[in-house]
């Protein structure tokens, strides 16, 4: 009899649906079939240590760049998801996190964006608690912020991951209270003119200087547990900043419209 019960909850994954013990084994399996979503016993990303000193001083953006979030408090690129102010505190050139997401006024579909970060200095929780927030490209595509500096998570969700679909290349999380630097390559997902899906996404990212994503293609927009099929809407959006209860700082924050050879 005891046998028969632990092999039916071998088979339907805990009641709750998670966790074994950093991931998830009763996710759907994801598109090429090698993981499931949010597997926990996917390979941990290997280590890199970023170059020093690192970001302590922000630099300014490019010349041609749309400044998001600059040296001074101005959070009028911003608003929170009802379109009422953005309600996240700003002192000093630094955003935290508050209550909700916030997402950008301007919509974007092709870009190259740089966005600074600094998980808390206080380390507390673990695994998903632990410095979670996340940058949501076009609103819909999440490359995720959290502390990975000696904080074992699935793979397809720590620090840079495409999150539910691929980890980073390597771990180069700086440790906590670091400022850290995202720089993203960004190709929206294109369809026909009468919106059938022709393209996916593509990203390629920086992490503190090293590549973690090499033009990978997002299988669909993210989500919690399962992937989501491209829709036409997914074509173009904001670039969203996620509140998952934890302190996350950001700065300095550019983003640089993309066209073609021949088209600026
Ligand atoms: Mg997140």
């Amino acid at each position: 009899m005891m046998s028969i019960t632990v092999l039916l909850v071998g088979i339907t994954g805990s009641p709750r649906g998670d966790q074994a013990p950093i991931g998830y084994t009763d996710t759907p399996m994801q598109p090429d079939g090698r993981w499931h979503i949010h597997d926990g016993a996917r390979p941990q990303p290997r280590l890199v240590k970023p170059g020093q000193p690192g970001i302590a001083i922000a630099s300014s953006a490019p010349s041609d760049a749309i400044v998001l979030l600059g040296s001074g408090n101005d959070l009028s690129a911003w608003q929170a998801m009802d379109g009422s102010p953005a309600p996240w505190p700003m002192a000093n050139g630094v955003l935290r996190t508050g209550k909700g997401l916030i997402r950008t006024k301007a919509e974007f579909s092709d870009f190259q964006l740089h966005v600074e970060f600094a998980t808390p200095d206080e380390v507390k929780g673990d695994s998903q608690g632990r410095g979670n927030s996340g940058v949501f490209l076009l609103g819909k595509f999440e490359i995720q912020v959290l502390d990975s500096y000696e904080n074992p998570t699935y793979p397809d969700g720590q620090a840079a991951a495409m999150y539910g679909q691929f980890p980073p290349l390597v771990n180069a999380s700086r440790p906590p209270g670091e400022w850290q630097a995202y720089d993203i390559v960004f190709t929206a997902p294109r369809f026909t003119a009468n919106g059938a899906f022709d393209k996916p996404a593509v990203v390629t990212v920086f992490h503190n200087g090293i590549v973690v994503h090499n033009a990978t293609a997002f299988w669909g927009p993210t989500a919690h547990r399962r992937i989501n099929p491209y829709t036409p809407d997914t074509a173009k959006g904001p670039l969203t900043l996620q509140d998952h209860g934890n302190p996350i700082r950001y700065r300095n924050v550019w983003i640089r419209r993309l066209g073609g050879y021949d088209e600026s």
